[in-house]
């Protein structure tokens, strides 16, 4: 499949831009074909516009329709077969099993969103019946669903340039929810892009979806997406990436003369906590899972366990020879991009530079040309306590243990956390009942909370929170993984006194589509 370089302005393909980049291969740091047009601010208006007016119609498609729209990406991408996990397996470095599972991960969450749709309940229909002789005054009649909000912006990274990028999580629950998607393409994976936008595209024409449904655009610099935000069409924004860019992107948006919401799901350290009795149990177990989470994807998971609490005893010092033995036999990897690369590098000799911050292992070489290799530091929890950088993420395969003195330092660690996408728990029955009170710390802390696991795999279903507070996340409220992401892109619309035969189908009085609604406070099918 040759690829174009261009961007899509709705279904129409164009190149007007001058600025041109080329994708890099990370293992080779050799440039690859084609030239890629970054997109002018005339093709970014036009994109937006034409999501402006393709909204109307989109909008209201019904659930089937847009369940077949999205069952016919997932097909559409399935039909690009192995050019598309050459071109990726080229530009990421990332193997191909692992964009294999990938692939099968993004096509299974457009067909999970296509079920939650024929479905049809996620509305959240509410019924209120007028009582018209009710004193001192007759009630109206209420109906209230979720609509969509409108054109919305995405922002996919660099790690996952399948599952959250322009296909992925953000898009899928997007087009779910019955919002037009602008998507700013990443300059990591250009060539990816362009075949998977290339895969909605085709779907958008075959089930009749309007010209604007989804547009994609290039962009090396940050105007491009800069000007996706501030574009007064734009009703929300989804973003996946590094803290910095969600933290520029939300600054932004908030600024407008009308702000909008923006998800950004951004960088964790995902802390995991090791108590007594696990680590008497199973040290060595432990150990070695901790450093196969750790080291899983050359550690490029936003899931990545970055810190590790521990309390001081003659089992820590066990399970740090174990946990030694496993990172100094970890194999080096290949970087997604010279970027990430220096910015790990540059995070392992800051962390190692640290007072009170030791280095306890270091993985196999990682010399060749986008490498990057295993480290294993320790610090105590009073350091952790009087420095507020440690708890940040090194994005790479690298974490930090702490161990406390205490119980009670341990717990005034874990009050002192920020907000993380994850937090684990390695306990037995007895450690769960006998730390009840950091249990109810690290809820306030985290969207997710795991016993006897690794936080790196992420189920796509309809439970997953993949969110959590600040700054993990710019919102705390909903997930930008499995089906409560669809939350973030619709908005509560309130029907009184409509005739039924104006009413949505989802509010009308026989209940056409069947669909569970709360009926005078009564939940009913
Ligand atoms: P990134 O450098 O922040 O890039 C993400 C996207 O945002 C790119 O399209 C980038 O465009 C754009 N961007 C960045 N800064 C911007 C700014 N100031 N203004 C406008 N646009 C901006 O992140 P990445 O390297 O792709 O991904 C790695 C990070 O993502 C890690 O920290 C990881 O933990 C996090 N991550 C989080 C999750 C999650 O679910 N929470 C999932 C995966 C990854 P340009 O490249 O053109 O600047």
């Amino acid at each position: 499949m040759e690829l174009k370089g261009v961007n899509f302005i709705g279904n129409e393909l164009s190149a007007d831009g001058k600025e041109t980049f080329k994708g890099v291969d990370p293992a080779t740091d050799k440039k690859l074909l084609p030239d890629f047009h970054e997109a002018s601010s005339h093709e970014i208006d036009e994109a937006i516009n034409k999501a402006e007016l393709a909204f109307t119609e989109y909008s209201k498609k019904n659930g089937k329709e847009k369940a077949l729209f999205l069952e016919t990406i997932a097909e559409e991408i399935l039909v690009l077969g192995d050019d598309l996990l050459e071109r990726c397996n080229k530009e990421t470095g990332l193997p191909h099993s692992r964009l294999t599972g990938e692939r099968g991960r993004t096509v299974n969450q457009l067909k999970l969103f296509a079920e939650l749709l024929k479905e049809g309940s996620w509305v959240e229909a509410r019924i209120e019946t007028a009582i018209h002789d009710r004193q001192p005054l007759p009630k109206p009649d209420i109906r209230s669903m979720y609509k969509a909000i409108g054109p919305v912006g995405i922002f996919g990274a660099s790690n996952f340039p399948l599952a959250f990028s322009v296909a992925g999580g953000d898009t899928a629950s997007a087009l779910a929810a019955g919002c037009t998607v602008i998507f700013k393409a990443h300059p990591a994976h250009p060539g990816t892009c362009e075949l998977v936008a290339s895969a909605i595209i085709k779907a958008v024409q075959k089930t009749n979806m309007p010209d604007g449904t989804f547009s994609m655009v290039h962009g090396r610099s940050t105007d491009v997406g800069m000007a996706i935000v501030n574009h007064p069409f734009i009703k929300a924004v989804g973003f996946t990436g590094s803290y910095k860019g969600g933290k520029a992107i939300y600054d932004a948006a908030v600024k407008r003369p009308e702000p909008v919401p923006v998800y950004a799901e951004m960088g964790s350290s995902n802390p995991v906590f090791i108590l007594p009795g696990a680590l008497k149990e199973r040290k060595e177990e432990i150990a070695k899972g901790l450093a196969a989470s750790v080291t899983l994807g050359v550690g490029q998971f936003c899931t990545n366990p970055g810190l590790v609490f521990l309390e001081e005893s003659k089992e820590t010092k066990e399970f740090q020879k174990y946990a030694v033995e496993n990172f100094v036999n970890a194999d080096a990897g290949t970087m997604l991009t010279s970027g990430i690369q220096n910015a790990y590098q540059n995070g392992i000799k800051s962390i190692a530079g640290k007072q009170g911050v030791q280095l306890l292992a270091e993985g196999k070489t990682g010399n060749a040309v986008g490498e990057g290799r295993a480290y294993l530091f320790q610090t105590n929890a009073d350091n952790f306590l009087n420095n507020e950088n440690l708890e940040e993420e090194i994005f790479g395969p690298s974490t930090l243990t702490v161990k406390a003195k205490s119980k009670s330092e341990l717990l005034k660690a874990a009050h002192k956390l920020h907000g993380h996408l994850t937090i684990t728990l390695h306990a037995t029955k007895e450690d769960l009942e006998n730390y009840k009170d950091l249990i109810s710390i690290l809820e306030r802390k985290a969207g997710r909370l795991i016993i006897n696991g690794f936080p790196t795999g992420v189920e796509v279903c309809h439970s997953m929170v993949h969110g959590g507070p600040f700054p993990a996340t710019t919102d705390s409220r909903t997930s930008s993984v499995g089906t409560l992401a669809i939350n973030r892109f619709v908005r509560p619309v309130s029907y009184q006194n409509f005739p039924d035969e104006l009413l949505p189908d989802e509010l009308k009085n026989d209940n056409p589509l069947g669909i569970w609604r709360m009926v005078n406070g009564e939940r009913k099918r």
